[in-house]
């Protein structure tokens, strides 16, 4: 199995299996801390695309609230 080889530092994880959604998705995405913003417009693009959400300021708090910060 390939190994992840992920750049050492900060990572911020958002795992849509934690968010509270009728379908069974486990789609988590990761990105380094200082793009956080490229993981919140990618996690934000899949509810709406994949989970119908419409794309408002309430949504983006929502799942900006749902990331982790990982080592
Ligand atoms: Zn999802």
């Amino acid at each position: 199995m390939t190994q992840l080889n992920l750049a050492v530092g900060k990572w911020v994880v958002g795992d849509c299996g934690k968010m509270p959604s009728e379908k069974n998705c486990k789609l988590v995405m990761a990105a380094p801390e200082d793009q956080r913003e490229d993981l919140l417009d990618a996690s934000v693009a899949h509810a709406v695309k994949h989970h119908g959400h419409q794309d408002t300021p309430e949504l983006r708090g929502e799942i900006n609230k749902m990331l982790e910060t990982i080592e």
